[in-house]
Order: structure tokens, then sequence, then C-alpha cells
């Protein structure tokens, strides 16, 4: 097969069609922009990680065995018994009218003051990622993303064959003058930005929160260079010592897209998330929906209005943030009892993760057959960079295993880095 031609104005040639085989008869038939769909590091990972022999830090699952499942199946006995014909029928494209509501109640308790319109529910907030590329993004437009970004938002952006361009963050989050700079940089190359993709707090994988500060000087400079703002925001009420951050969609209504989701506060399983957004791209994302799937699970987003109408469900996500950050300190101990010197880690002050920077020379992806072998898992550093950097780095989770668990984990995967730095 002959290799595609460049994208015009992406900043390189496409990818070989990496999803095709030779067993795969269709191989000549697929769309130019299945060449960006590829399987997730961690998707391939999860197979040997979830061996009952290996502690995985390497999965980001919410850790939901806190969950009163008395209440949860009582409200959707009570969903079917008194709603059942609702529920079970085709509904809005644009989400239910009363989970919307809902939904404006809790953005509030991150400053978003927000009409019922303007959100459109999606199933979880990864189809919001999508819906919003699918309405921006022709192939070639550029996205900047943090660097590193959420695996599976770099997902949808190579779908949709846009260009991923990196912007450098620090304990304090995105570095505004390198927003600046690469803002641009980009403009110069003659290519157009679509958006800003931004995970404020307790970044996946970073684990580092925006500070105040910055989160007002990158809506100053998206504001002045009119680039949209697209704030992910899945771990928000997940802080450890802390009332909820303002959101950036809090000061700054016209210019960002703002999403949410219950799969880290109620259940994942459920995949219900939100989007946010000002009245036309909301217009866009509700026919985007529409086509996608016609309309959200009207089942699941009922479910998930009962569940917070009938579950005192702030007191849930605070046992939820106990849980956590008992996991967050066990990791932290951990990594400080057994790694090596010269590594580097930081203390998420809420989410799932925390950043390891490995000393010089080694390849955090090459490592890990070894680290399997040695009943640890974790995700590559890679996985997380459009542009393959990121190989002296790794993401640990410490929202599933036990406090017990993560610091045998750790002190596995300290014995393997030992192992590597004497080779
Ligand atoms: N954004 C980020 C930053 C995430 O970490 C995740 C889940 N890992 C998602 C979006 C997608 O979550 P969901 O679709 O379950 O709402």
């Amino acid at each position: 097969m002959e290799p595609q031609p460049p994208v015009p104005g992406s900043r390189s040639p496409a990818p070989p069609r990496a999803t095709s085989t030779r067993l795969d008869s269709y191989v000549d038939r697929y769309a130019a922009r299945t060449a960006g769909m590829t399987a997730s590091e961690i998707r391939a990972l999860f197979a040997v990680a979830s061996r009952p022999e290996v502690v995985s830090l390497a999965g980001g699952m919410p850790n939901i065995s806190g969950l009163p499942l008395d209440v949860v199946g009582s409200a959707i006995g009570d969903l079917i018994a008194h709603h059942g014909p609702v529920a079970l029928q085709y509904g809005s494209g644009q989400g239910d009218p009363r989970l919307r509501e809902q939904i404006t109640d809790v953005m509030r308790l991150e400053g978003i003051d927000a009409h019922p319109d303007d959100v459109v529910v999606t199933v979880g907030s990864q189809q919001a990622v999508d819906l919003v590329t699918r309405i921006f993004c022709d192939p070639g437009d550029v996205v900047l993303c943090e660097a590193p970004s959420y695996v599976g938002a770099l997902g949808v952006f190579k779908a949709f064959q846009a260009d991923v361009v990196h912007v450098e963050m620090d304990a304090d989050g995105l570095v505004p003058a390198a927003l600046a700079a690469a803002i641009a940089a980009v403009k110069a190359s003659g290519r157009t930005i679509k958006f800003l993709y931004t995970i404020p707090n307790f970044h996946n994988p970073a684990g580092v929160t925006m500070s105040i500060a910055r989160r007002a000087e990158v809506l100053d400079i998206c504001r002045r260079e009119e680039v949209l703002v697209l704030e992910d925001n899945p771990y928000g009420l997940l802080g450890f010592d802390s009332e909820p951050m303002r959101a950036l969609r809090a000061d700054e209504a016209e210019g960002v897209v703002y999403l949410g989701s219950f799969s880290k506060t109620f259940s994942p399983g459920m995949r219900v998330g939100w989007a946010l957004a000002p009245h036309a791209v909301r217009e866009k994302l509700v026919l985007a929906q529409e086509s996608a799937t016609l309309c959200p699970p009207s089942f699941s987003q009922m479910a998930v209005s009962a569940y917070l109408t009938q579950h005192d469900w702030q007191g849930q996500i605070k046992q939820m943030r106990e849980m956590y950050r008992e996991r967050r300190d066990a990791m932290i101990q951990a990594l400080e009892d057994f790694m090596p010197p010269a590594c580097t880690w930081n203390s998420p002050r809420g989410g799932f993760f925390v950043w390891v920077t490995l000393p010089p020379g080694i390849d955090a992806k090459a490592m890990l057959p070894r680290a399997v072998t040695a009943r640890v898992a974790y995700v590559p550093g890679t996985a997380f960079f459009a542009d393959g950097f990121g190989a002296g780095s790794m993401r640990l989770s410490f929202c599933f295993p036990t406090p017990e668990r993560i610091r045998e984990g750790v002190r596995r995967l300290a014995g393997v880095l030992e192992q590597e730095t004497e080779l």
C-alpha cells in the first residue's frame, strides 16, 4: 500500500495505517482517519495488569467500593416502578431536563452560574470531548494540550486528524509564557488553533492543579488571542484539603466549553457526563449528539437524577475524598520510603494520579515488561504525549488498590528501578 499523503497544513505526514494488518481484508477500504486510531498503551496493559498477582498502579478506575448499592438499587427500582415508560424510551438529544437542572447545582460548587438550557448531556465526558472535536476540528487544525495530557482526549484529537501541540506545565499548571509562545508559533506557521484542551484540577496524568493566578493568566491570554478553552474537569470535586477550586468557566462564559462527569463522583458505569457551552456551540453540540446517538440514554440519566435526589451525594463525595486521600498518603509515603534517589514525584492535592520522573537514562516503556515480571504495573509517560516525549516518566494511580497494596506495589517498582540503575 502507498504511504498516505501528508494532511494539508499538518506538521508531519500522516502516520501509516497502524490499525490494519495483512489479515484484515478491509485494509484498503478504511477511512484515512482510522490511521490515528491505535490501541492506547493503557488498554494494551489491562490484560496483564488485571492479573491478581500484579499490583496495578496503571489503570485509573474510580474506586466505587463505598457506593451504597442498596440506595442505588432502590432508586432504580422506584424509577422503573414510577417512570418506567419514560426511562425506557428515547429522550431529548440535549438530555433529560431534570438532570440538566441538577447538573447546574453540581457546577455551582465550582462557582459556575449556568442555565440548564446551556447543558448538553453526553455519554461520559469522553463523548463530550469527541463531540467538541467533531464540531470544531478539520484535519490539520491545531489543538493545544498540556504536556502531558489525558490519553483518551489525545486519542480523540488523533482520530479527527487534529495536530496536537503540547504546552509546558509546571507545579502550578499550564505555564502562561509557554502558552503565549505556542499560540504565536502556531499562528506564525499559518495554522489554525481550534481550542486549548486543559484539565485544571488534579490533572490526569500529571496530578497538578492550576493555581488561581495561572487561571486568570490563561484566561487572559485565550481571550486576547481568541482561543476557545475546553475545560475538562472530571476530578474537580475530589480535592483532599480544600473547597473546590473556582472553574475557569466561572469567570468566562463565552470563551469556555466546560466538561463534567458523574464517573468519578458517582458511577463510571452510568456513562453520564456533560458539556456546558455558549449558546451557539451548544446548538451544534446537540446536532452532533443527535447524529452520534440520537439521544443520551434516558435510563442512565434518570438513574443519576434519582441518585442525586434520594441520596446525600455530597456526603458520599466527602467519603470518597477521604478514601482517596488515604491512598494518596500511602503512595507518597511508600515513594519516600522506597524509591531510589534521583526519582522525583509530586504530591497531588486531589484526584487519582502521581507523576514520577525517573533518573536520566531510564526508559519507562522499555522497563515495563520487567516491572510486570516483578508484579507491578504503571503507565509509561509516552502514553500521554502525542509526540513521543515522556519516556523518562510514568503515571502511578492510587485510586483503586488498598493502601497496603499500593505500598507493596511501590516497593516492587523501586526494586525494579534499582536493578535498572545498576545495569
Ligand atoms: N477526562 C479525563 C481527564 C479523564 O481522566 C477521564 C476518565 N479517565 C475522562 C475525561 C472521561 O471520563 P468519562 O467519560 O467516564 O466521564
